[in-house]
């Protein structure tokens, strides 16, 4: 449970965990399918990649990159 008594560094710990715990559950079979969700390209375990990524660039102290939807498409 998250709160307001827990720093940065422990709600970031926190989420790394949680993101390791989804990808352990969701991993892709011989099939190249999900385990828990029998499809391919898992978006839960894509999401679960990305918060991982972000973790790390936030503890190197790079700045995540957001969400390229805003992005101009030419
Ligand atoms: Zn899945």
């Amino acid at each position: 449970m998250t709160g307001p008594q827990l720093s940065l560094a422990q709600i970031r710990n926190r989420l790394v965990l949680t993101a390791r715990t989804i990808l352990r559950r969701h991993l892709p079979g011989s099939d190249g399918r999900c385990l828990a969700c029998r499809i391919p390209d898992c978006r839960i375990a894509i999401a679960a990649r990305d918060v991982l990524d972000s973790a790390e660039k936030v503890r190197q102290g790079r700045a995540p990159t957001p969400p390229d939807s805003n992005d101009p498409q030419d």
